[in-house]
């Protein structure tokens, strides 16, 4: 994947979606106009947040098993 405002090529792995985002604010922010800049700002926030969702699972490990103990304070 190459970038949209210059030459620099993206290797297409698992984090290639938050480089690019990276890339974009660090290099190029100034370039977008508003509504862009909103547009990236969401989508660079709900990235990231997935990527928060997934290495939470990753330590965490059983899911349910938080899920239940959570509820249980509830009751
Ligand atoms: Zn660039």
């Amino acid at each position: 994947m190459k970038c949209k405002y210059c030459d620099k090529t993206f290797l297409d792995d698992d984090n290639l979606v938050l480089n690019y985002f990276e890339h974009t604010k660090i290099s190029h922010y100034e370039l977008l106009d508003d509504e862009d800049k909103i547009m990236h700002d969401i989508r660079e926030k709900m990235i990231k947040s997935k990527i928060d969702y997934d290495q939470f699972k990753k330590e965490i490990g059983d899911s349910d098993l938080v899920f239940n103990s959570n509820n249980s304070d509830i009751v």
